[in-house]
């Protein structure tokens, strides 16, 4: 299909990962059709359940999208006013809507500059009295120190929460995102690594209790398998049954996509000069995923305008740290140094199954490049 070196390289680009389910996806779909169960059913029972076993949890409960999961943990958890949640800064602004719409006050945290993750020695810092829960975010599919993370927040008595919207199947030291915290929450967006076909979200738990709380508020808090019996608040954050099939067809094959983005990270580092264009960096007990593959460089808006000149497109994750939101500045409590300057210099390159090993290369040669004649001009 490209022409080898002139061909345009897209920052993301769905079609393998479509094309892979297609058939499989459209004759469920006529099932679904033939049995009118739409919402709920046996299709969306299978897919939380094999979920659950990819994230080593007891349970899975599928949600509308990823947004909703991480909602439901933190309303769960019954955050009264003035509740604060610790949450770093640098992430996509879902973890921090969650946790206002949760009736909770975030408090930013800043993060380690060379992996932009959350550090035990920055939580311990933005820890307060009336701390009683962190989001702890797997950004760009990479895994901080999580059992570091947990022993801070068991010492303190307050609820680690995962924010693993980007990390579908990574492990620190062989254990997998989304079973180190009392809940995590997990997106379906079609973007993410394991992707549905429209807004999808779950969120998994070993916690039983906290399971069925949950599993009643996505249902208008419905308990006790009665229709009428709302017994919790609740809101309507079901999981569709075409999107729970699209999921199940698609989780077969993320083992498969994962290893194939670590090969394209593996390019990518191998090629990419680490004094003008350095990755950031993943922490050694990290087998991450690379949901996005992001270098750090001066000038960012002008590398990306020459690659763009060369039809290679990029992405920015993310430019404005959270704080510095209109909605959200009213939390801000202290200067945020790291997070502010990764927001000037953070470029996201073309990563996904799709994306050939030669394509990569021949990106990061771009950026090397573009990087290189900024530095003479
Ligand atoms: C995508 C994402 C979410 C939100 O998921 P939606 O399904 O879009 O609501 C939350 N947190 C992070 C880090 C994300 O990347």
């Amino acid at each position: 299909m490209s022409q080898a070196g002139s061909a345009g390289i897209p920052f993301l680009d769905l079609t393998d990962v479509t094309e892979a389910v297609r058939e499989e996806v459209l004759r469920e779909w006529a099932g679904v059709l033939d049995s009118r169960a739409f919402v709920g059913g046996g299709a969306v029972a299978r897919f939380e359940s094999r979920f659950a076993d990819l994230c080593a949890t007891t349970e899975a409960i599928g949600t509308a999208n990823g947004t909703d999961a991480l909602h439901l943990i933190l309303r769960a958890l019954d955050l009264g006013p003035g509740d604060e949640v610790v949450v770093p800064a640098n992430t996509f602004v879902a973890t921090v809507e969650a946790i206002v719409l949760a009736g909770a006050r975030p408090r930013f945290a800043d993060v380690d500059p060379d992996s932009l993750l959350l550090t035990p020695a920055l939580l311990e810092e933005a820890i307060t009295p009336r701390t009683r829960a962190v989001a702890v975010v797997h950004l760009y599919g990479q895994m901080p120190d999580v059992p570091a993370l947990r022993a801070v927040t068991d010492r303190h008595g307050i609820a680690l929460v995962e924010d693993a919207a980007q990390a579908h199947g990574a492990t620190w030291a062989g254990r997998p995102a989304g079973s180190f915290g009392v809940a995590a929450a997990f997106s379906f967006y079609p973007g993410k690594n394991l992707g549905a076909f429209g807004d999808a979200g779950a969120v998994v738990t070993s916690d039983a209790r906290l399971a069925g709380r949950i599993r009643a508020m996505r249902d208008h808090g419905r308990v006790d398998g009665g229709h009428h019996e709302h017994g919790l608040l609740g809101m309507n954050s079901r999981l569709d049954t075409v999107q729970a099939l699209v999921l199940d067809a698609k989780l077969r094959r993320l083992p498969e996509w994962n290893s194939r983005r670590r090969a394209l990270a593996s390019a990518y580092r191998a090629l990419l000069d680490p004094e003008l264009a350095p990755v950031v960096a993943e922490l050694p007990g990290s087998q991450g995923v690379h949901h996005l593959l992001v270098v750090r460089v001066r000038e960012r808006d002008r590398v990306r305008s020459a690659l763009a000149a060369h039809g290679i497109g990029t992405g920015v994750h993310y430019p404005t740290p959270c704080h510095r939101m209109a909605p959200y500045a009213g939390y801000a409590h202290a200067p945020l140094p790291v997070a502010e300057r990764a927001g000037r210099e953070v470029l996201s390159l073309p990563m996904y199954p799709g994306l050939g090993i030669a394509e990569a290369e021949r990106v990061a040669a771009l950026v090397n490049e573009s990087v290189t004649r900024g530095a003479v001009a």
